[in-house]
């Protein structure tokens, strides 16, 4: 049974947070008293005497910390929010920058702390971090002070920190301006229109095959004429990170990403192996979609092509009655914190030019709140991204009474809320759809998904594990890069397509955080992860949303491994837990090749 809301709307309420957008005064005022907070938290630092006594407040300036830090995540969350809602508010902009400012302070305050911990004995640690105070804190303190063992002086840390705020953020912001100003030139009832990013990205699952070509005509050339300032900026980026790690003495790059990830190598490792291992299934699917789009081979740009002409479209409303009502299915807190989302205005999804492209959530710890950001053109694929953002959303929410200090998790854990909620909806849909053509559709969909965490997402790790390899000895140039991208697609991809996306090292964004480097293969990771506690979530049934809870709860204060262990008797070091998540997936292709024999 579907509820019947009354329309939504589909922009968002930022007012709530600090009224007036991006000259808001309010916000203006909450910028200096985070500055203030920073202050206060790095003088603590400096006065703080470590030796010897039971807690000797470290209590105190990790309370300091915490407000800091929630402040500035407000702070960020708001920016990012203008931001995204247009890419023409130049206030916006300035906000960014004194936003930055304020991050790499409160990141030099922190390597003081740091360096702090690092001088206390190792005895004396032991009891401060098992004392009634901090326990709570164990993990994340202990994580600090093993990750600053591998750092370089005080000094030195603070100084990167403030060069990195133009020297490393800077050529994300660079890389963000090149691509706000970047517009697809496309014909469109005879007449040419120019296309943000994000609206021709949304012509890549046009039904017509001529748009999809003509369009990414456009789109490689688009690319290709930034390509040069593109290349130059994914150099220097990536050139500062080198740097850093070099100095640190750091020869593996992944080794941050992992650390950040909170999973070993052995993990990562396992993880791909067992995907390469099981490509043929998803290029049988492939085969079979060139099959029904009626061509020997799929192009790049017929991937996010629908193989069935099932044009079921959802407006607004009907997508959010939708999410709504599957999520009840599994549980009602779910369900209850996104019709929650849907009537307080927590989501921007208006279809129009000059926002940014793609989606995202943010949270805002200081209202709890969060809000979500995409663009809304009817489609499926729309409301499972929806679906999506509410998961992460609802990750937020559901660690509303952890810690503060404990509640930060990682990417990787972050993609598993979120995976999970989509593949709610899918199932759900899948198993309501009555026609045959639906069902083709819908499980297409999800098939989609494998392909791309098993092959777009893999073709982005070979290239960027190999790009930065090559970076160690000096820069990139453009046509190398096209190359590395080129033979890290052929290959992820199996050798299924008959074009690839050379540019596509510039037109993804994901290669220029600067903040999360290998922002790639978490999201693999996440989605087989969500997958294994799905298979658990399905045999359980309703009841299984508070155990859900409870270990979306300990999602930042531990390793995946531990978590993987505790909440659901797993070894992530073997093949068994990712071929068990993967074969979910291969059930999905069979039933699709069997429906369009
Ligand atoms: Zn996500």
């Amino acid at each position: 049974m579907l509820l019947t809301p009354s329309t939504y709307s589909m922009t968002w309420d930022l007012d709530v947070i600090f009224p007036g957008g991006s000259s808001s005064k309010e916000f203006r005022d909450h910028l200096e008293k985070v500055e203030k907070e920073i202050h206060s938290f790095e003088a603590s630092i400096k006065s703080w005497d470590a030796s010897g006594s039971e807690d000797s407040g470290l209590s105190d300036i990790l309370e300091k910390f915490q407000k800091a830090d929630s402040g500035l995540e407000q702070a960020e969350s708001f920016v990012s929010c203008l931001q995204a809602q247009n890419t023409d508010d130049v206030n916006a902009n300035e906000l960014r920058g004194i936003v930055t400012a304020l991050a790499s302070q409160l990141n030099t305050a922190l390597t003081h702390l740091d360096k702090a911990i690092l001088e206390i004995d190792d005895s004396v640690w032991k009891s401060l971090v098992e004392n009634e105070h901090l326990n709570e804190l164990s993990f994340i303190l202990n994580e600090r002070r093993r990750q600053a063992v591998d750092k370089l002086s005080k000094e030195e840390e603070a100084l990167i920190n403030d060069l990195a705020v133009d020297g490393y953020h800077g050529w994300e912001e660079m890389y963000d301006a090149i691509v706000s100003q970047l517009c697809i030139p496309f014909k469109e009832n005879g007449k040419e229109v120019l296309l943000s990013v994000g609206q021709a990205q949304n012509k890549f699952s046009s039904l017509d095959r001529q748009v999809r070509k003509n369009v990414f005509d456009e789109w490689e050339k688009a690319w290709g004429k930034n390509a040069e300032l593109i290349a130059t900026t994914l150099n220097h980026l990536s050139g500062f990170r080198l740097a850093v790690y070099k100095k640190r003495g750091w020869n593996d790059v992944l080794k941050e990403a992992l650390e950040y990830n909170r999973m070993s190598k052995e993990t990562l490792d396992i993880m791909w192996k067992v995907i390469s291992d099981n490509k043929k299934p998803f290029v049988e699917f492939l085969k079979r979609k060139a099959h029904l789009l009626g061509v020997e081979k799929l192009n790049w740009y017929d991937l996010d092509a629908p193989a069935t002409d099932s044009s079921k479209t959802y407006t607004y409303r009907e997508g959010a009655a939708f999410i709504i009502d599957h999520f009840g299915k599994f549980g009602d807190e779910l369900s209850k914190f996104a019709e929650k989302a849907f009537k307080g205005r927590w989501i921007e999804a208006e279809d129009r030019p000059g926002k940014r492209p793609g989606g995202f959530c943010t949270s805002f710890p200081l209202s709890s709140q969060s809000r979500i950001f995409m663009t809304y053109s009817d489609t499926y694929e729309n409301v499972s991204t929806l679906a999506h953002e509410l998961g992460h959303a609802f990750h937020t929410y559901a660690m509303k009474d952890v810690h503060p200090l404990n509640c930060h998790y990682a990417m990787n854990v972050a993609e598993t809320a979120s995976t999970f909620a989509e593949t709610i909806v899918a199932d759900a849909a899948f198993e309501q759809a009555k026609e045959n053509s639906e069902k083709i559709a819908l499980l297409e969909s999800k098939i989609q998904n494998s392909i791309a965490f098993f092959m777009n997402i893999h073709a982005r790790f070979l290239f960027e594990t190999r790009f930065y390899e090559e970076r160690k000895k000096g820069m990139v140039s453009t046509e190398r890069l096209n190359q590395l991208m080129e033979k890290a697609q052929k290959e992820a991809y199996a050798d299924s397509l008959s074009q690839y996306h050379p540019y596509f090292w510039g037109s993804k964004l994901h290669f220029y955080i600067s903040d999360i480097p290998f922002y790639n293969f978490p999201y693999t990771f996440g989605y087989l992860f969500s997958l294994g506690i799905y298979a658990q979530a399905k045999k359980e049934g309703k009841g299984y949303e508070e155990k859900y809870i409870s270990l979306l709860k300990d999602t930042g204060r531990m390793t995946v491994e531990e978590l993987a262990k505790k909440h659901l008797g797993a070894d992530l070091t073997k093949e068994d837990f990712w071929q068990a998540a993967v074969d979910l997936c291969i059930k999905d292709v069979e039933e699709f090749l069997e429906l369009t024999k």
